[in-house]
C-alpha cells in the first residue's frame, strides 16, 4: 500500500500523473515505450559491460523492468524481461550456455527467475498504483465539475455518485441536519427508491443518525451481528443491506452539518483506502454545504434590505460609478432603485437597473450640483446632502438628497419637500404681504390726521369765519369717516377670519342696498368725474343683512372709483336669473392682468400695476366681500380682458338670499325732529371725544352733564336723574358695566335709556354690556345720526 502511494506521489510530483494515462493509452504506446527503456538499459548495460567485466551489468534492468511493468504492464514489462536476459545471455559463452547446470547456464535462469519475479512485482505496484491514480483522477474530476455546478442538491447528488462508485457500493446517502426540525433530512441518496427513503425517515436515518450524534464515524461491517443495529435489523434485510458506514460532515467550527453513508449487500469491513475516500468526500461535502448555508444568509440579509428599501416609502437608489479610462467617474450606473424612486423617475426599476443614468434620464445631470454632489460624496467618502429641484418627474419638485458612499457605490435617498418648500414660499410672501400691509396701513391712517389737524387749527382761530369753521368741521368729519371705515373693515376682516362675523338678515329691497353703496362711493365716484350707471330693478326684495350688502357692493364700486381713470364710466347691474341674483359692478378702468385676478381676493393683495394709480386701500376690501358674500352663500368673481381692459366684479347670490318677503318701512335710521329733549348723561374719561359729542348732542336741543369717571357719573345720576346715560366702559375707578349695574339696582334707574359707548366690539363685549343692563351698544367712534335716532326713538 504505501508502495502504491509513493509511486502516485512521484507520478503526481513528476508530471506522471499526466505522461502515465496517455502511454497507457494504446498498445504501441506501451510497446514503444517498453523499447525505449528497454533501449536505454541495454545501452547502458553494454556501456559499463567493459568497467563490470559482465558480473554486474544486469543491474539495469530491475529498475527498467518494474518501471515498464508499473507503467506499461505486464507484457511490454516481459519485452524488457526477454530483452534483459538476452543481454545477460550475450555477454555469455554461447557453448557453455548449453551444458547442463553450468554457471553460465544456472546465472542465465536466475535472471530469467530475476526477471519474472520482477515483473510480478512491477505489475503488483501497477495494480495498486492504478487504482490510487484512478481515486485521484476521480477525486480530482470531482472537485473539477463540483465547482462549475451551481446548486447544493446537485453538487451533493455528484458528491454521492462518486463516493458510492469509488467503493463499488450499492447504496448510498448525504443526510443534512435539518435545523427547524432538529433531525437529518436526505439530501441526496443513491440507489434507494422513495420508499426505502421514506421508512429511513420514519426511523430516524440509522447509522447517519448514529454517526451525527457521535459526531464520529460509525461502521456496521454486518448489521445482522451488530447489536447497535438491532433495532434497525429488519429495515436492513427488507433494504438489502449487509454493511454500512456513515461519516459526519463536520464544519470547520466543528458543528455536525450532516452525514455521508454507503451501504453494501455484503459483510464488509472497509479498507483505509475507502476510509480517506469518505473522509475527503465528506469534506467536500461540508464545505458546499457551509458555502450554501453562508449564500443562503447572505441572499436572505440582501432579500430583507432590499424588501425594506422596497417597501420604505422614501425614494431611494443604489448608483454604482462608471469611469473612464484615467479613472474618472463621468457617470452612475443604476444598481438598485426601490418602488417609492422608480414613482419618482416614473420607470419600473427593472428598466433602469443596470443602465447609465444618462442612458435612462438624458438630461439628469443638468441639474446644478447634483452630479458634483454624488462623485464628491464618493471620493471623500463622507455622507453629502443637499436640496435640489428636480425635473427628473417633471414637477419641479424640491427633494432633500443625501449620498452616502457604501462598498464603492452611492446610496441615495431622496425625501420630497415640495410641500415645505410651498409652504416656505407662502411664507415668504405672507410675510412680505404683511409688511406691505403694515406700511400701506401705516400710510392709510397717517393721511387723514394731516387734513384733520389743520382743520382744528383752522377752527381754533379766533380770525376764523363761520364758513372756514364749517369748511373745517366738514373736513374732519369726512376724513374722520374715512378712517373709522379702514378700521371697520380691519376689524370686519379679522372677523371673518375668525369666523364671527354674523349676518343680522332681514327682508330688504335690492335697490335700498344699492343706494347705501352709492351713498358711500359717491364722494370717489363724483371726485373722480366717473360717470355712474345704476341698472336695477325697482321690484327685486331679498332676505339678508343689508348692511353687510351694501359694504361689499360699496367696496366694489370704490375699486372701480379708484381704477379707473378720470372721467371713466362706471356700471352696477343686477338681475335675477334662474337659480341666482347677479349684481356686477362693471367699469373701464386700468384691468387685472390675467395672472393676477386669482389673488386679488387674498388678504392684504394689491396688484402692484394698480398700486401707483389708486390712493387708498389696505388690500383687505376684495377679501372682506368675498367674505361677506360667502357667508351669504354666495360667490364673487373677478373679470377682466387684461391691462387696461376694465374689470368685472359678478357678486352671485343663491335665490334663498333673494326672497320675496314683505318689507319694513326703508330704513331712514332717524325719524325727525319731532322727539322731545332729553336729560342726557355723559360719562368718558376721554374728555375730548366726551365734550365733542356733548356739543352735537346740545346743538340738537339735548341736556347734557359731562362726567370723567365712574364714581362722578353716579354722583351725577343720583343728583340730576337723567333720561339718559351714555357710558364710556373702559372708565378709572367705576367702569362702565358696573356703573350701569348699579343705575339699573336704584329704584329711579329702571327706565333709563342706558347706552353703552366703546371701542370694544366683540359679540362677549356686546353680551357682557346687554348682562350689565345696558339696552344698546355702539362702537367707537359712534355715528352722532345713529345715536340721535336711538334718542329719538326713546
Ligand atoms: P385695495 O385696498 O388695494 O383696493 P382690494 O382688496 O379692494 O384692496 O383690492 C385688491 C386689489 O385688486 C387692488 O389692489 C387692485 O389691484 C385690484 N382691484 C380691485 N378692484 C379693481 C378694479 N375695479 N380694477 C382694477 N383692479 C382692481
Amino acid at each position: 500500500m504505501r508502495g502504491g502511494f509513493l509511486v502516485s506521489r512521484i507520478s503526481r510530483d513528476f508530471g506522471l500523473a499526466r505522461l502515465w494515462p496517455w502511454i497507457e493509452k494504446t498498445p504501441t504506446r506501451r510497446f514503444s515505450f517498453a523499447a525505449i527503456v528497454a533501449v536505454a538499459a541495454s545501452l547502458l548495460h553494454w556501456l559499463i559491460f567493459p568497467l563490470t567485466q559482465g558480473r554486474t551489468s544486469f543491474i539495469f534492468f530491475p529498475p527498467a523492468i518494474i518501471l515498464v511493468t508499473t507503467i506499461a504492464g505486464r507484457w511490454p514489462g516481459i519485452l524488457v524481461a526477454a530483452i534483459g536476459v538476452f543481454n545477460s545471455a550475450l555477454q555469455k559463452d554461447p557453448e557453455s550456455l548449453f551444458v547442463f547446470n553450468s554457471a553460465e547456464q544456472v546465472a542465465v535462469i536466475a535472471s530469467v527467475l530475476v526477471a519474472a519475479m520482477l515483473v510480478w512485482v512491477g505489475d503488483y505496484y501497477r495494480s495498486i498504483s492504478r487504482r490510487e491514480l484512478h481515486d485521484l483522477h476521480e477525486l480530482h474530476e470531482l472537485s473539477a465539475t463540483l465547482a462549475s455546478i451551481p446548486m447544493l442538491p446537485d453538487q451533493l447528488q455528484l458528491i454521492m455518485h462518486t463516493f458510492a462508485r469509488m467503493h463499488g457500493a450499492d447504496k448510498g446517502l448525504i443526510c443534512i441536519l435539518d435545523r427547524q426540525r432538529e433531525g437529518l433530512a436526505v439530501a441526496a441518496s443513491f440507489g434507494f427508491d422513495p420508499a426505502a427513503l421514506e421508512t429511513l425517515r420514519e426511523r430516524g436515518m440509522g447509522t447517519s443518525a448514529m454517526a451525527r450524534i457521535a459526531r464520529a464515524r460509525v461502521v456496521i461491517e454486518d448489521t445482522e451481528r451488530d447489536p447497535r443495529f438491532s433495532s434497525l435489523r429488519e429495515m436492513a434485510r427488507n433494504d438489502g443491506v449487509r454493511a454500512v458506514h456513515a461519516t459526519p460532515l463536520i464544519s470547520r467550527d466543528g458543528e455536525a452539518l450532516g452525514t455521508l453513508a454507503v451501504h453494501f449487500s455484503t459483510p464488509r469491513k472497509p479498507t483505509d483506502r475507502e476510509f480517506r475516500i469518505a473522509d475527503i468526500c465528506a469534506r467536500k461535502a461540508a464545505v458546499f454545504i457551509e458555502r450554501a448555508r453562508a449564500e443562503e444568509l447572505v441572499s436572505e440579509r440582501d432579500r430583507r434590505f432590499e424588501s425594506v428599501l422596497s417597501s420604505t416609502g422614501v425614494p431611494f437608489a443604489l448608483m454604482s460609478p462608471v469611469r473612464n479610462t484615467s479613472g474618472k467617474i463621468t457617470d452612475f450606473r443604476w444598481s438598485f432603485l426601490n418602488a417609492a424612486a422608480a414613482r419618482i423617475m416614473r420607470c419600473t426599476p427593472a428598466e433602469v437597473i443596470g443602465r447609465k443614468v444618462t442612458d435612462t434620464f438624458p438630461r439628469a445631470w443638468e441639474d446644478p450640483g447634483r452630479f458634483e454632489l454624488y462623485v464628491d460624496a464618493l471620493e471623500s467618502n463622507k455622507v453629502r446632502e443637499a436640496e435640489r429641484q428636480s425635473e427628473a418627474d417633471g414637477n419641479q419638485s424640491w427633494y432633500h438628497i443625501v449620498a452616502s458612499p457604501l462598498d464603492g457605490d452611492l446610496a441615495v435617498w431622496f425625501a420630497d419637500i415640495s410641500q415645505r418648500k410651498l409652504q416656505e414660499r407662502a411664507l415668504i410672501e405672507a410675510d412680505r404681504r404683511k409688511d406691505e400691509f403694515l406700511a400701506t396701513l401705516a400710510h392709510e391712517l397717517r393721511n387723514p390726521l394731516a387734513p384733520i389737524r389743520q382743520a382744528a387749527t383752522i377752527a381754533r382761530n379766533v380770525n376764523a369765519t363761520d364758513a372756514q369753521k364749517r369748511w373745517s368741521s366738514s373736513v374732519i368729519e369726512r376724513q374722520v369717516q374715512h378712517m373709522s371705515l379702514l378700521l371697520d373693515d380691519l376689524l370686519d376682516v379679522s372677523r371673518i377670519t375668525h369666523g364671527t362675523l354674523q349676518l343680522r338678515k332681514q327682508p330688504t329691497d335690492l335697490k335700498s342696498i344699492v343706494s347705501a353703496a352709492v351713498e358711500t362711493a359717491r364722494p370717489l365716484i363724483d371726485e373722480r368725474k366717473h360717470q355712474l350707471i345704476v341698472e336695477v330693478p325697482d321690484d327685486l326684495q331679498m332676505y339678508c343683512d343689508p348692511l353687510r350688502l351694501a359694504q361689499v357692493l360699496s367696496n366694489l364700486l370704490a375699486n372701480a372709483a379708484k381704477y379707473t381713470n378720470l372721467e371713466g364710466k362706471i356700471r352696477v347691474h343686477a338681475q335675477q336669473e334662474e337659480d341666482e341674483l347677479t349684481i356686477t359692478v362693471e367699469d373701464n378702468g386700468i384691468g387685472i392682468a390675467q395672472a393676477d385676478l386669482p389673488m386679488v381676493f387674498g388678504m392684504f393683495a394689491q396688484v402692484r400695476s394698480a398700486q401707483d394709480h389708486a390712493a387708498g386701500g389696505l388690500g383687505i376690501g376684495l377679501a372682506l366681500a368675498k367674505g361677506i358674500v360667502v357667508l351669504h352663500g354666495g360667490r364673487i368673481d373677478a373679470q377682466s380682458a387684461g391691462l387696461g381692459q376694465g374689470s368685472r366684479f359678478i357678486v352671485r347670490l343663491p335665490n334663498a338670499v333673494a326672497a320675496s318677503q314683505s318689507l319694513p318701512a326703508a330704513g331712514a335710521v332717524r325719524n325727525g325732529s319731532g322727539a322731545s329733549n332729553k336729560r342726557i348723561l355723559l360719562a368718558d374719561d376721554n374728555r375730548d371725544a366726551a365734550e365733542s359729542l356733548a356739543i352735537i348732542l346740545r346743538l340738537e336741543g339735548h341736556d347734557v352733564e359731562l362726567a370723567h369717571d365712574g364714581s362722578s357719573a353716579l354722583c351725577s345720576f343720583a343728583a340730576r336723574r337723567p333720561d339718559v346715560a351714555l357710558l364710556d366702559i373702559g372708565m378709572p375707578k367705576t367702569n362702565g358695566y358696573e356703573v350701569a349695574r348699579l343705575i339699573r339696582a336704584a329704584p329711579e334707574g329702571a327706565d333709563v335709556l342706558l347706552i353703552a359707548i366703546t371701542g370694544w366690539a366683540q359679540d362677549a363685549d356686546k353680551a357682557e354690556s346687554r348682562a350689565a343692563g345696558f339696552d344698546h351698544h355702539l362702537t367707537k367712534p359712534i355715528e352722532p345720526e345713529t345715536l340721535l335716532g336711538l334718542l329719538d326713538q326713546h
